[in-house]
Protein backbone atom coordinates (compact mmCIF):
# COMPACT_ATOMS: atom_id res chain seq x y z
CA UNK A 1 0.00 0.00 0.00
CA UNK A 2 1.28 3.27 -0.98
CA UNK A 3 0.87 6.19 1.67
CA UNK A 4 -1.73 8.64 0.49
CA UNK A 5 -0.09 11.80 -0.23
CA UNK A 6 -2.44 13.57 1.59
CA UNK A 7 -1.86 11.71 4.91
CA UNK A 8 1.60 13.42 5.29
CA UNK A 9 1.96 16.95 5.23
CA UNK A 10 2.32 19.37 2.73
CA UNK A 11 6.37 19.75 3.71
CA UNK A 12 7.03 16.80 3.99
CA UNK A 13 5.74 15.44 0.50
CA UNK A 14 7.36 14.29 -2.52
CA UNK A 15 5.78 12.86 -4.79
CA UNK A 16 6.65 10.69 -7.79
CA UNK A 17 6.26 14.20 -9.86
CA UNK A 18 9.06 16.22 -7.67
CA UNK A 19 11.09 12.82 -8.39
CA UNK A 20 10.91 12.99 -11.83
CA UNK A 21 11.85 16.61 -11.91
CA UNK A 22 14.71 16.13 -9.61
CA UNK A 23 16.35 13.20 -11.34
CA UNK A 24 15.11 13.35 -14.74
CA UNK A 25 17.85 11.40 -16.36
CA UNK A 26 21.11 8.81 -15.48
CA UNK A 27 22.85 12.45 -15.42
CA UNK A 28 21.02 14.25 -13.04
CA UNK A 29 21.50 11.25 -10.25
CA UNK A 30 25.06 11.04 -11.18
CA UNK A 31 25.32 14.69 -10.49
CA UNK A 32 23.39 14.10 -6.90
CA UNK A 33 26.15 11.28 -6.04
CA UNK A 34 28.66 13.78 -6.68
CA UNK A 35 27.40 16.06 -4.37
CA UNK A 36 27.01 13.74 -1.81
CA UNK A 37 30.69 11.85 -1.90
CA UNK A 38 32.99 14.94 -3.13
CA UNK A 39 30.87 18.27 -2.71
CA UNK A 40 32.03 20.80 -5.42
CA UNK A 41 33.53 17.88 -7.22
CA UNK A 42 36.73 19.17 -4.56
CA UNK A 43 38.45 15.56 -3.07
CA UNK A 44 41.75 14.43 -2.67
CA UNK A 45 43.83 13.29 -5.87
CA UNK A 46 46.05 10.28 -5.33
CA UNK A 47 48.69 11.65 -8.04
CA UNK A 48 48.25 15.29 -7.33
CA UNK A 49 48.22 14.38 -3.90
CA UNK A 50 46.13 16.96 -2.67
CA UNK A 51 42.74 18.10 -2.59
CA UNK A 52 41.54 19.19 -6.45
CA UNK A 53 38.80 20.16 -8.53
CA UNK A 54 37.18 17.39 -10.63
CA UNK A 55 35.23 17.98 -13.60
CA UNK A 56 32.90 15.24 -15.46
CA UNK A 57 34.04 13.83 -18.44
CA UNK A 58 31.03 13.80 -21.51
CA UNK A 59 29.71 10.17 -22.02
CA UNK A 60 31.31 8.66 -18.71
CA UNK A 61 30.04 8.52 -15.48
CA UNK A 62 33.64 9.92 -14.31
CA UNK A 63 35.07 13.22 -13.10
CA UNK A 64 38.37 14.02 -13.41
CA UNK A 65 41.19 15.76 -11.65
CA UNK A 66 41.20 19.69 -13.27
CA UNK A 67 45.09 19.52 -12.81
CA UNK A 68 46.26 15.91 -14.24
CA UNK A 69 43.27 14.28 -15.75
CA UNK A 70 43.02 10.88 -12.95
CA UNK A 71 39.65 10.13 -13.18
CA UNK A 72 37.35 9.22 -10.03
CA UNK A 73 34.51 7.66 -10.40
CA UNK A 74 31.30 8.88 -7.11
CA UNK A 75 30.00 4.88 -7.68
CA UNK A 76 32.95 3.08 -6.38
CA UNK A 77 32.65 1.86 -3.43
CA UNK A 78 28.46 2.10 -3.46
CA UNK A 79 26.20 -0.26 -4.06
CA UNK A 80 25.51 0.72 -8.22
CA UNK A 81 29.48 0.26 -8.75
CA UNK A 82 29.12 -3.22 -10.17
CA UNK A 83 25.58 -2.89 -11.80
CA UNK A 84 24.88 -2.67 -15.01
CA UNK A 85 21.37 -1.20 -14.34
CA UNK A 86 20.91 2.38 -14.95
CA UNK A 87 21.44 5.07 -12.04
CA UNK A 88 17.51 6.41 -12.37
CA UNK A 89 16.22 2.70 -11.92
CA UNK A 90 18.35 2.43 -8.83
CA UNK A 91 17.18 5.78 -7.49
CA UNK A 92 13.21 4.85 -8.40
CA UNK A 93 14.00 1.71 -6.59
CA UNK A 94 15.01 3.53 -3.57
CA UNK A 95 11.88 5.72 -4.02
CA UNK A 96 9.77 3.39 -4.16
CA UNK A 97 11.00 1.75 -0.85
CA UNK A 98 11.02 4.87 0.67
CA UNK A 99 7.24 5.59 -0.19
CA UNK A 100 5.25 2.85 1.00
CA UNK A 101 4.81 1.89 4.50
CA UNK A 102 4.11 -1.94 4.03
CA UNK A 103 7.02 -3.02 1.52
CA UNK A 104 7.51 -3.20 -2.07
CA UNK A 105 7.44 -6.28 -4.35
CA UNK A 106 10.48 -6.88 -6.95
CA UNK A 107 7.27 -7.78 -8.98
CA UNK A 108 6.04 -4.40 -8.54
CA UNK A 109 9.24 -3.03 -9.89
CA UNK A 110 9.72 -5.51 -12.63
CA UNK A 111 6.46 -4.58 -13.91
CA UNK A 112 7.03 -0.75 -14.02
CA UNK A 113 9.99 -0.48 -15.36
CA UNK A 114 10.76 -4.03 -17.46
CA UNK A 115 13.81 -4.98 -15.51
CA UNK A 116 14.08 -8.84 -14.86
CA UNK A 117 12.52 -10.10 -11.75
CA UNK A 118 16.28 -11.39 -11.08
CA UNK A 119 17.09 -7.65 -11.58
CA UNK A 120 15.00 -6.34 -9.20
CA UNK A 121 15.09 -8.44 -6.56
CA UNK A 122 18.95 -7.58 -6.16
CA UNK A 123 18.45 -4.46 -6.18
CA UNK A 124 16.30 -4.57 -3.28
CA UNK A 125 18.51 -6.48 -2.00
CA UNK A 126 20.94 -4.30 -2.16
CA UNK A 127 19.27 -1.17 -0.81
CA UNK A 128 17.95 -3.32 1.67
CA UNK A 129 21.57 -3.77 2.88
CA UNK A 130 21.83 0.08 3.60
CA UNK A 131 19.14 0.39 6.21
CA UNK A 132 20.62 -1.72 8.94
CA UNK A 133 19.82 -0.25 12.51
CA UNK A 134 21.30 -2.88 14.66
CA UNK A 135 24.07 -0.37 15.51
CA UNK A 136 21.03 2.24 17.01
CA UNK A 137 21.45 2.81 20.83
CA UNK A 138 17.87 3.33 22.86
CA UNK A 139 17.54 5.98 25.22
CA UNK A 140 13.82 6.02 26.09
CA UNK A 141 13.13 5.85 29.70
CA UNK A 142 10.53 3.06 29.02
CA UNK A 143 11.30 0.36 26.47
CA UNK A 144 9.07 -2.72 24.96
CA UNK A 145 10.75 -6.25 24.96
CA UNK A 146 9.35 -9.04 23.25
CA UNK A 147 10.02 -11.70 20.47
CA UNK A 148 8.26 -13.01 17.87
CA UNK A 149 8.44 -15.82 15.25
CA UNK A 150 8.56 -16.09 11.49
CA UNK A 151 7.99 -18.80 8.84
CA UNK A 152 7.14 -22.37 10.46
CA UNK A 153 3.69 -23.90 10.25
CA UNK A 154 1.99 -22.95 13.52
CA UNK A 155 0.08 -19.72 13.53
CA UNK A 156 -0.11 -17.30 16.22
CA UNK A 157 1.65 -14.73 18.02
CA UNK A 158 1.70 -17.09 21.04
CA UNK A 159 2.84 -19.88 18.99
CA UNK A 160 6.60 -20.32 20.55
CA UNK A 161 7.93 -22.86 18.89
CA UNK A 162 8.32 -26.95 20.19
CA UNK A 163 12.06 -27.77 20.58
CA UNK A 164 13.78 -28.59 17.27
CA UNK A 165 11.72 -26.81 15.29
CA UNK A 166 13.85 -25.41 12.02
CA UNK A 167 11.34 -23.83 10.37
CA UNK A 168 10.81 -21.05 13.19
CA UNK A 169 12.95 -17.82 13.11
CA UNK A 170 12.58 -16.38 16.19
CA UNK A 171 13.14 -12.07 16.12
CA UNK A 172 13.37 -10.22 19.09
CA UNK A 173 12.26 -6.27 19.41
CA UNK A 174 13.17 -3.53 21.56
CA UNK A 175 10.72 0.09 21.06
CA UNK A 176 10.86 2.81 22.71
CA UNK A 177 7.55 4.25 23.91
CA UNK A 178 6.98 7.68 22.16
CA UNK A 179 7.16 10.88 24.65
CA UNK A 180 5.56 14.19 23.82
CA UNK A 181 9.00 15.10 22.87
CA UNK A 182 9.97 12.07 20.80
CA UNK A 183 8.34 9.36 19.02
CA UNK A 184 9.67 5.66 20.18
CA UNK A 185 12.47 3.54 18.01
CA UNK A 186 12.25 0.25 17.39
CA UNK A 187 15.35 -2.25 16.86
CA UNK A 188 14.38 -6.13 15.52
CA UNK A 189 17.12 -8.31 15.24
CA UNK A 190 16.79 -11.97 13.67
CA UNK A 191 18.52 -14.62 16.01
CA UNK A 192 18.95 -17.75 16.71
CA UNK A 193 17.88 -18.59 19.92
CA UNK A 194 15.64 -17.41 22.61
CA UNK A 195 17.03 -18.51 25.62
CA UNK A 196 18.07 -16.19 28.66
CA UNK A 197 21.46 -15.55 28.38
CA UNK A 198 20.70 -14.35 24.39
CA UNK A 199 17.67 -12.31 25.17
CA UNK A 200 19.42 -10.36 28.63
CA UNK A 201 22.32 -10.03 26.30
CA UNK A 202 20.18 -8.00 23.80
CA UNK A 203 18.26 -5.96 26.21
CA UNK A 204 21.85 -4.80 28.05
CA UNK A 205 23.43 -4.18 24.46
CA UNK A 206 20.26 -1.66 23.20
CA UNK A 207 18.79 -0.37 26.32
CA UNK A 208 19.80 1.58 28.89
CA UNK A 209 20.23 0.72 32.78
CA UNK A 210 18.06 3.44 33.65
CA UNK A 211 14.98 2.29 31.58
CA UNK A 212 11.96 0.69 32.53
CA UNK A 213 11.66 -2.75 30.47
CA UNK A 214 8.65 -3.88 29.75
CA UNK A 215 7.87 -7.63 28.44
CA UNK A 216 5.58 -10.90 28.85
CA UNK A 217 5.64 -13.36 31.17
CA UNK A 218 8.37 -15.58 28.95
CA UNK A 219 10.97 -17.11 31.27
CA UNK A 220 14.10 -15.97 29.34
CA UNK A 221 13.24 -12.57 30.86
CA UNK A 222 13.55 -13.71 34.32
CA UNK A 223 16.41 -12.32 35.09
CA UNK A 224 16.25 -8.93 33.21
CA UNK A 225 15.12 -7.12 36.37
CA UNK A 226 18.69 -7.02 38.41
CA UNK A 227 20.39 -4.87 35.49
CA UNK A 228 17.59 -2.30 34.73
CA UNK A 229 15.44 0.68 37.11
CA UNK A 230 12.29 -1.47 36.61
CA UNK A 231 10.88 -4.77 34.86
CA UNK A 232 7.26 -4.99 34.62
CA UNK A 233 5.45 -8.12 33.20
CA UNK A 234 2.36 -8.79 31.40
CA UNK A 235 0.74 -12.06 32.31
CA UNK A 236 -0.28 -12.95 28.72
CA UNK A 237 -0.97 -16.98 29.55
CA UNK A 238 -3.89 -15.68 31.72
CA UNK A 239 -5.59 -13.21 29.32
CA UNK A 240 -4.30 -9.81 30.70
CA UNK A 241 -3.27 -7.97 27.99
CA UNK A 242 -2.72 -4.13 29.59
CA UNK A 243 -2.73 -3.15 33.30
CA UNK A 244 -1.96 0.19 33.73
CA UNK A 245 1.00 1.25 31.76
CA UNK A 246 2.20 -2.79 31.65
CA UNK A 247 1.56 -4.20 28.50
CA UNK A 248 3.78 -4.48 25.39
CA UNK A 249 1.13 -3.53 22.71
CA UNK A 250 3.72 -0.93 20.59
CA UNK A 251 6.13 -3.73 19.79
CA UNK A 252 3.60 -5.97 19.09
CA UNK A 253 1.90 -3.39 16.56
CA UNK A 254 5.20 -3.55 14.69
CA UNK A 255 5.06 -7.00 14.47
CA UNK A 256 2.04 -6.69 13.13
CA UNK A 257 3.21 -4.27 10.04
CA UNK A 258 6.06 -6.51 9.56
CA UNK A 259 3.93 -9.69 8.93
CA UNK A 260 1.16 -8.01 7.25
CA UNK A 261 4.03 -6.42 5.02
CA UNK A 262 6.15 -9.53 4.80
CA UNK A 263 2.78 -11.38 4.31
CA UNK A 264 1.10 -9.43 1.80
CA UNK A 265 4.33 -8.03 -0.44
CA UNK A 266 7.09 -10.67 -0.07
CA UNK A 267 5.38 -13.50 0.68
CA UNK A 268 8.00 -15.82 2.03
CA UNK A 269 11.25 -14.61 3.77
CA UNK A 270 13.85 -17.09 3.86
CA UNK A 271 15.94 -17.08 7.50
CA UNK A 272 19.05 -15.92 5.25
CA UNK A 273 17.32 -12.50 4.61
CA UNK A 274 14.70 -11.65 7.63
CA UNK A 275 17.41 -9.85 9.14
CA UNK A 276 17.14 -7.41 6.14
CA UNK A 277 13.40 -7.02 5.86
CA UNK A 278 13.39 -6.35 9.29
CA UNK A 279 16.09 -3.74 8.93
CA UNK A 280 13.76 -2.42 5.72
CA UNK A 281 10.88 -1.86 8.37
CA UNK A 282 12.81 -0.83 11.62
CA UNK A 283 14.62 2.26 8.97
CA UNK A 284 11.25 3.46 7.78
CA UNK A 285 9.57 2.61 11.33
CA UNK A 286 12.16 4.96 12.83
CA UNK A 287 11.38 7.64 10.39
CA UNK A 288 8.13 8.09 10.24
CA UNK A 289 7.59 11.46 10.89
CA UNK A 290 9.75 12.48 8.10
CA UNK A 291 6.72 11.78 5.59
CA UNK A 292 8.18 10.19 2.11
CA UNK A 293 11.46 12.43 2.54
CA UNK A 294 12.59 9.12 4.06
CA UNK A 295 13.35 9.24 0.08
CA UNK A 296 16.30 11.39 1.27
CA UNK A 297 17.85 9.16 3.97
CA UNK A 298 18.08 6.73 2.28
CA UNK A 299 20.18 8.65 -0.68
CA UNK A 300 22.87 9.46 2.62
CA UNK A 301 22.95 5.89 3.48
CA UNK A 302 24.36 4.98 -0.37
CA UNK A 303 27.55 7.15 0.84
CA UNK A 304 27.55 6.28 4.30
CA UNK A 305 27.96 2.99 3.75
CA UNK A 306 30.27 3.06 0.88
CA UNK A 307 32.98 0.34 1.44
CA UNK A 308 35.46 2.86 -0.23
CA UNK A 309 36.11 6.18 1.74
CA UNK A 310 36.03 9.39 -0.08
CA UNK A 311 38.75 9.71 -2.12
CA UNK A 312 40.05 12.09 0.20
CA UNK A 313 40.73 9.59 2.70
CA UNK A 314 43.00 7.21 0.88
CA UNK A 315 46.02 9.15 1.42
CA UNK A 316 47.80 10.81 4.27
CA UNK A 317 50.35 12.97 2.87
CA UNK A 318 50.72 16.70 2.96
CA UNK A 319 51.18 18.14 -0.07
CA UNK A 320 54.23 20.04 -0.60
ZN1 LIG B 1 45.28 15.22 -9.99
Amino acid sequence: MNRSYQTIPKHLRYTINDFNRQFPDDDACLEHLKEQRLPGGVTYCDTCQQERKHYRIKARPVYSCDHCGTQISPMAGTIFEKSTTSLRLWYYAMYLMASTRCGISAKQIQRETGVTYKTAWRMFRQIRSLLSETDMQLEGSAVEMDETYYGGTAKGRRGRPMRGDKQKSPVVGMMERSTSKRKGRVVAIATSDVSAKNLVGMAHEYILPSSTVFTDEFTSYDSLGARFRNHKRIKHSAGVYVVGDVHTNTIEGFWSLVKRGIGGVYHQVSQKYLQSYLDEYSFRYNRRDYGNLIFNEILKRVSMRASLPAARDRGTTVAQ
